[in-house]
């Protein structure tokens, strides 16, 4: 199997993938249809479409980190009791890139909001 398919059947697990997977998760998804698409080549896959910008790396939550097929600009929510990461619209903190540099008259750049919390199945 030649280096771009690997790369394609890495990047398509991931966009199947509503939950934001974890290299782990996707390699347990991918190794039972692919056998031969190693563990190497998938992190070295996940690294190179990430620093890419095709797909993003969700990290410091004190967990592996997440894969996320979707780089518009959008937050996370974590659910504390099954661990599930679901996307939040970025609609919910509209002004806050503004305000925040409006505060501080720093220039910012980037931001990430990470909610935490029980999701829906969990609530009940
Ligand atoms: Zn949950
Ligand atoms: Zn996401």
């Amino acid at each position: 199997m030649n280096y771009s398919r690997q790369r394609e059947i890495v990047l398509q697990t991931l966009k199947n993938n509503v939950v934001h997977p974890t290299a782990e998760d996707l390699y347990s998804m991918i190794s039972s249809e692919y056998p031969e698409v190693s563990k190497a080549t998938l992190y070295r896959n996940l690294g190179q479409l990430s620093d890419a910008g095709i797909i993003k790396k969700i990290e410091g939550l004190d967990i592996p980190a997440h894969f996320d097929h979707n780089t518009h600009l959008h937050y996370h929510f974590i659910c504390e009791k099954c661990g599930k990461i679901f996307d939040v619209s970025s609609n919910v903190a509209e002004s806050v890139v503004r305000k925040t540099e409006f505060e501080t008259g720093f220039k910012v750049t980037s931001h990430e909001i990470v909610f935490k919390g029980l999701c829906k199945d969990c609530k009940e």
